[in-house]
């Protein structure tokens, strides 16, 4: 077991001392069993996970990837253009967006969508400021649309949003229960790292993010938590800073 380390305890409204965390979930994980698309059980039961980790001195802000329904860089391979194959990776994280808040919601949390890709009839545009104000007020803000921009994947949109809110940390849940020296489904004496800074990440390729979202992490400060989304009671463990996983930090 190793403790994650939290850089800050931020004093926010009412005197109390919070926590500024930042969920970043890749679309695959809403697959479940599926090769595509959008599982409901698997949603549900991760919106279960999201609110058990909640607590009062947590404040938490979600980014969901978009790679269940589309990926554009795949796309553009089989020759759609690039930008517009972005574009519509983009969308697919609203739907993922939209479904993990309508999910939350019959939960009785108090959840809201913010999309860096303006679409006024279904949710709220990206503020920074007003992200800021939702999470004040204990509300799970999602935000949709990755950056707004092609070329750019989620992983650089959670860093980027948890920088711009002042996140203390992101946990990165993912398939596997953190970072290794290399991929243990093939090598059986892969080693996990407890901890491992962002430049030896970057310098040994290893995949914790892609190579844009860590350098921003590292020029920020932004510690990355990496662990294994499955399994009950995981996302309250990393939330703790107990259970299994890979702290990435900034030098
Ligand atoms: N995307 C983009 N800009 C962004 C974020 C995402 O163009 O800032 C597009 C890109 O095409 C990507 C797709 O959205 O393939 C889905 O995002 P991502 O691959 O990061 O999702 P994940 O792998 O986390 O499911």
């Amino acid at each position: 077991m190793s403790e994650v380390v939290v850089p800050s305890l931020l004093p926010r409204e009412g005197g109390l001392t919070k926590r500024r965390l930042l969920l970043k979930v890749s679309g695959e994980a809403l697959m479940g069993d599926d090769h595509f698309g959008i599982s409901a059980p698997v949603v549900d039961r991760l919106a279960v996970e999201i609110q058990q980790a909640r607590t009062a001195d947590i404040e938490l802000g979600i980014v969901i990837g978009g790679g269940n329904i589309f990926r554009g860089l795949s796309a553009a391979e089989n020759g759609l253009d690039r930008v517009a194959a972005d574009q519509m990776g983009m969308l697919a994280t609203v739907m993922n967006a939209l479904a993990m808040q309508t999910a939350l919601e019959r939960l009785g949390e108090q959840t809201r969508v913010l999309s860096a890709i303006p679409m006024d009839t279904i949710c709220e545009p990206y503020i920074k400021r007003r992200a800021m104000r939702h999470l004040e007020k204990g509300r799970t803000v999602i935000f949709a649309a990755g950056t707004g921009n092609p070329f750019f994947t989620t992983d650089t949109a959670a860093v980027l949003r948890a920088v711009e809110t002042g996140c203390d940390l992101i946990l990165k849940g993912t398939g596997v229960d953190g970072v290794y020296d290399s991929d243990p489904r093939r090598n059986p004496d892969a080693r996990r790292y407890d901890t491992l800074s962002q430049t030896e990440a970057l310098a040994q390729n290893l995949r914790v993010m892609d190579s844009a979202a860590l350098a921003v992490a590292r020029d920020n400060g932004l510690p990355i938590r990496v662990f294994n989304l499955s399994g009950a009671g995981a996302v309250a463990a990393a939330v703790r800073g107990t259970g299994v996983g890979t702290t990435v930090t900034p030098d």
